[in-house]
């Protein structure tokens, strides 16, 4: 066991803080409070090669392993503060373009990762519905049946990240009702086929630099070409391939927050006086900012965990839902904790804390929910 991170990856690590700090963290209030996307912070990210952090570097990409590509979205969380614009980059990275590098066909690799490599096109994933969210696949309502060389797809999504500004998503949708699971395939979609449309930008609670929306399709026909994975094993193999990276890579961004926080707070209760003294000397206080310490240490082992499990090609399903799960809740805890210390100024807007806590909210929620975390955990026992 090492507890230490390899030089190589710390130097990284520090970089993609610095680019944070430099090119996100000074317009991350602003963009919050207009809701708003910013397009040339996209483009640098790509040009510094972040949008293909993980993909192979045939194809454009950085080649990074799990472990770096977690370590690195934690490091743009510390130093951009901005929730929104991590989780856009995971969508478009992890859920939207890593089913494609792991199970597309050479052709589908080379016709779209190095472009969602570079950032030109932005990627998302279509699996949530209106009416199924945790029961993905039992109660999914999108259909897709071929006719002659295409499928031709019926339904909706919800709640799809990048999905107002998205060029291509991988989309599920039922083939073979009968077979459950078993009878969901993928698809990638581009949003110029017939019959797509992308509904308006969701006005949200948090993470309100990233875009959120409802995807319709009405008899949207798909190229046969275009069926990612064998027909309805979509579900279950892209699942498996990559829902551990989601749940590793994507969670990374609470670290980053959490630390970002409590170094805030120790700042702010070292010069914060009442009653003649800096509040840090408080007990009361001390045993918040402690506690911050100890979920974030222990958020941080349990995700490296999951994460070096993937980089050693081992399967990690009650690992990274145990990482998921724990950090998700601690970054809630965490916020409130420290948004506490820091009294009437956590309810006001030009604090960072204000924005954290609203985007804490969704970690609990999105890539499934802590209750389905739990039943995961206690399924695989
Ligand atoms: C901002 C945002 C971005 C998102 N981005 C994407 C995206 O890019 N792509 C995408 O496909 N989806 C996305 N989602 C959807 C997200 O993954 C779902 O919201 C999540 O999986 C929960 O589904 P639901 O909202 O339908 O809740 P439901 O499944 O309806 O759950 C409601 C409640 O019931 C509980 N519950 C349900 N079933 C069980 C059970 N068996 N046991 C115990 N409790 C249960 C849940 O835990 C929850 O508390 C996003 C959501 C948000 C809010």
């Amino acid at each position: 066991m090492n507890f230490a991170l390899p030089e190589g990856i710390i130097e990284f690590r520090d970089s993609v803080r610095e680019f944070a700090r430099e090119h996100v963290a000074p317009s991350a209030e602003q963009r919050d409070r207009d809701h708003h996307w910013d397009p040339d912070i996209w483009r640098r990210m790509g040009e510094v090669g972040l949008l293909g952090l993980p993909f192979p570097e045939e194809y454009g990409g950085q080649g990074a392993d799990c472990l770096t590509t977690t370590v690195a979205t934690e490091a743009f969380a510390e130093g951009g503060g901005d929730g929104g614009l991590t989780l856009a980059w995971g969508a478009h990275t992890i859920i939207g373009s890593m089913p494609i590098v792991l199970c597309g066909t050479e052709e589908q690799k080379r016709r779209y990762v190095p472009r969602l490599a570079t950032g030109e096109c932005i990627a998302g994933l279509g699996l949530t519905e209106p009416a199924s969210g945790s029961d993905a696949a039992g109660s999914m309502e999108t259909r897709a049946v071929k006719k002659g060389d295409r499928y031709i797809i019926n339904g909706s999504k919800m709640f799809i990240t990048n999905g107002p500004i998205g060029d291509v998503f991988v989309v599920m949708a039922v083939t073979n009702k009968a077979r459950g699971a078993m009878g969901v395939s993928a698809f990638i979609v581009e949003k110029n086929f017939k019959g797509f449309s992308a509904g308006k930008n969701l006005d949200k609670l948090g993470m309100r630099t990233s875009t959120t929306s409802e995807l319709v399709f009405e008899d949207m026909e798909v190229p046969e070409e275009n069926l990612l994975s064998k027909e309805d094993s979509g579900f279950a193999r892209i699942g498996r391939a990559t829902l551990e990276w989601e749940r590793t890579v994507l969670v990374g961004s609470a670290l980053g927050s959490m630390q970002s926080l409590l170094d805030q707070t120790v700042r702010y209760a070292k010069n914060r006086v009442q009653f003649g003294q800096p509040i840090m000397r408080f007990q009361a206080t001390q045993d918040k900012i402690a506690r911050a310490r100890m979920y974030l240490d222990a958020a941080r082992l349990l995700l490296y965990r999951s994460a070096l499990k993937k980089d050693k090609g081992q399967p990690a399903p009650t690992e990274s839902s145990i990482g998921k799960l724990f950090t998700s809740e601690a970054l809630i805890q965490v916020a409130y904790d420290l948004g506490q210390v820091h009294g009437g100024y956590c309810f006001i807007h030009e604090y960072p804390i204000e924005r954290a806590y609203r985007d804490a909210r969704l970690g609990t929620i999105g890539g499934g929910t802590s209750e389905m975390m739990r039943s995961i955990i206690a399924a695989n026992l």
